[in-house]
């Protein structure tokens, strides 16, 4: 029979896997019973909604089954079993988006360690076996098919024969060799402790026959000379515990074992950076099991990425994702809510409109707030850590919905300051200011060192005022939504009014404006449409120009919108700011006075364009702008 290929990144993660070390093999047990788990939990989710079907979850049972003679092990389930095009596409190919992550990882790191931490899924088997096969009938079919492979080089189908549904899953384990022993594999007592090491908490019964030695019971008649006696008994036993993690006290669960349940269950190979436990009582009965990971997964910022807990009602998933437990602001957090107020078959549709999903929902945003603020204020590191990961998440969630969580989400914000050089909250910055600061200040651009070169910035940080950097796209829009701080207003150092001006400071402003009017007009009358309007300007110390705007809409606005949509029609109102004290000024002048209007012309490009680019903007023309420098060379 033809043999069929495995997709190329099947074909290379298998390479990679069968040659990791040896430490980790044995995790491809806790694999192939959580695929059998898996399949258990979906019949008897079906089982729920379809009278058909006669499974109970008390049938549902995993069976391991060891021959020694033939180096055979054996993970049996009475699931929901695959059909022909099942085995084919679940086990002819790595789809999984888990898996692709995972071997982009192992190609960055070149590490072969992180594999043990890491759920890769049914491939696991050929770590530890020359020969898989998968014999599976699917629920409610009378086919059964047998799928079976030596590795790398590819995989057969073919019809067979199957009692009941479910799937089988055969392993000829390796024979051992100089460097690897493969036989513990084979060994009870070995994969006992394989089972309650990874898949305790499994909730279906895992049972196995397994052999024990025992006393021997003492006879009724036994005579005073009675020795013990010791007899090997074969029973099928019941090797896990099957409670669930979340189910157990927090006193008696170990910070390794709610770390190992995370990487195993959400397919991350870091551990957490937080763990947060609820029981809760009262109007709901639930617990929670919650996890902020370490790093944002890589298609976080993606509209690929779902968000949501997974839903279970007295230790039945009722839903893998659901989303209305978690806020957008939160969507990174992963982990589990288990409450029996829930009926199993509730649908999905109702579901999104129950109380208590509601309830639960609104306690679970305040503890996860509660949590990251014990972070920011006890481990600043880890919370920078969490911040460079999901920092611009929270930034969002301050935008969305005009505006409607940003109380909730301010306390967790950070910013880049120009006085502590490093990353400062708001709370921080209002305790550093000083009792004549009108505003808390913040400044737009490309990184903090642009920023501190900006023009604008000179008057404010002459009067030592802190300004916080603002360098993402969405920080423009938080600031506007923040409003203020405890009645103290955000203020960008470009608003003309940045720095309230007294009485005489404003009239030597109007002189100045006055007295250049002829430059301003004329300078005005070569830009065009470019800019709307052409100002003595009262923010710049030393430099000569900037480009400020009119109107709601910022540059930043105008540059975040033209990321979405290339021609947006969302345009800043441009205004070009001269310093009427510079030396360009004077020349301005001095060329308006001679009546040379080509040199007007010249200039106003020139300085039009030194402002654009101030402003990290792209220049309209750079052809032009790069004759006029040569010919002011020349
Ligand atoms: P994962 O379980 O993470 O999806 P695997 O590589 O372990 O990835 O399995 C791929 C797919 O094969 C599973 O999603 C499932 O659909 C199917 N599968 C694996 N084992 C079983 C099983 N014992 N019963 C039914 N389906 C299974």
């Amino acid at each position: 029979m033809a043999k069929k290929q495995f997709k190329a990144e099947s074909k290379r993660l298998l390479d990679l896997m069968v040659n990791s070390i040896y430490t980790h093999k044995e995790i491809f047990l806790r694999e192939l019973i959580s695929n059998a788990s898996d399949a258990s939990d979906k019949l008897a989710y079906k089982a729920l909604t379809d009278d058909s079907i006669q499974t109970k979850r008390s049938d549902l049972e995993i069976f391991v089954t060891v021959d020694q003679e033939h180096r055979m092990l054996t993970i049996s389930d009475r699931g929901i079993g695959m059909d022909k095009e099942a085995l084919e596409a679940n086990l002819g190919t790595i789809a999984r988006s888990g898996s692709l992550q995972f071997k982009q990882e192992m190609e960055e790191k070149r590490d072969t360690d992180i594999i043990g931490q890491f759920g890769v899924g049914f491939y696991a088997a050929f770590m530890v076996a020359d020969h898989v096969s998968v014999l599976s009938r699917a629920y409610g079919s009378e086919e059964a098919w047998l799928w079976q492979s030596d590795g790398a080089d590819g995989y057969t189908v073919t019809q067979a024969e199957k009692e009941a549904p479910g799937t089988d899953v055969i392993l000829h384990i390796k024979p051992d060799s100089e460097d690897e022993q493969y036989s513990p594999f084979l060994d009870s007592h070995h994969l006992q402790e394989l089972i309650k090491k990874y898949s305790d908490y499994i909730r279906y019964p895992i049972r196995m026959e397994v052999e024990e030695s025992r006393m021997k019971e003492k006879p009724a008649d036994a005579g005073d000379d009675w020795q013990p006696e010791w007899e090997t008994v074969r029973e099928v036993k019941t090797l896990n515990s099957m409670v669930p993690l979340w189910q157990r006290r927090k006193s008696e669960v170990t910070d390794e074992e709610y770390n190992a349940f995370y990487k195993e269950k959400f397919g991350d190979w870091e551990d957490p950076l937080s763990v947060v436990y609820m029981a809760a009582e009262g109007q709901v009965e639930y617990k929670a099991l919650l996890y902020i990971p370490a790093k944002a997964p890589y298609d976080f910022y993606t509209r690929d990425y779902e968000k949501g807990l997974q839903l279970y009602s007295s230790g039945v998933l009722i839903m893998d994702k659901c989303a209305d437990l978690l806020p957008d602001h939160f969507r990174f957090v992963r982990g589990v809510v288990d409450s029996a107020d829930f009926s199993l078959n509730i649908s999905r549709e109702m579901l999104q409109h129950t109380r208590q999903l509601k309830l639960i929902a609104g306690a679970l945003e305040k503890k996860i707030k509660a949590e990251l603020l014990r972070l920011l204020q006890e481990d600043r590191e880890k919370y920078e850590g969490f911040w460079a990961a999901f920092g611009s998440q929270l930034k969002y969630g301050v935008v969305a919905d005009y505006g409607r969580h940003k109380d909730l989400l301010k306390d967790l914000l950070l910013f880049w300051s120009s006085k502590e050089e490093g990353l400062t909250t708001l709370a921080a910055y209002k305790d550093r200011m000083t009792e004549d600061q009108p505003f808390i200040y913040y400044a737009c651009g490309e990184s903090a060192q642009r920023i501190r070169q900006l023009p604008q910035v000179e008057r404010i940080t002459e009067k030592g005022y802190e300004i916080l950097c603002c360098t993402e796209d969405v920080d423009d829009f938080v600031m506007k939504a923040l409003g203020d701080l405890d009645g103290k207003p955000f203020k960008s150092v470009s608003d003309e009014d940045a720095l309230p001006q007294s009485e005489e400071e404003k009239k030597a402003a109007e002189e100045k404006a006055e007295a250049g009017k002829g430059v301003l007009e004329a300078v005005k009358a070569a830009l065009g449409d470019r800019v709307k309007d052409v100002r003595a300007s009262a923010i710049l110390r030393s430099a000569a120009v900037c480009l400020s705007t009119d109107g709601y809409v910022t540059l930043e606005m105008e540059k975040y919108m033209r990321k979405f949509e290339k021609d947006s029609p969302m345009k800043a109102e441009r205004v070009l700011e001269l310093n009427p004290d510079s030396p360009v000024f004077a020349a301005l002048q001095g060329a308006v006075d001679a009546g040379d209007t080509e040199k007007v012309e010249k200039y106003a490009k020139l300085l039009y364009g030194q402002a654009l680019l101030l402003a990290d903007l792209p220049l309209e023309d750079v052809a032009e702008y790069s004759r006029l420098i040569c010919e002011l060379m020349a």
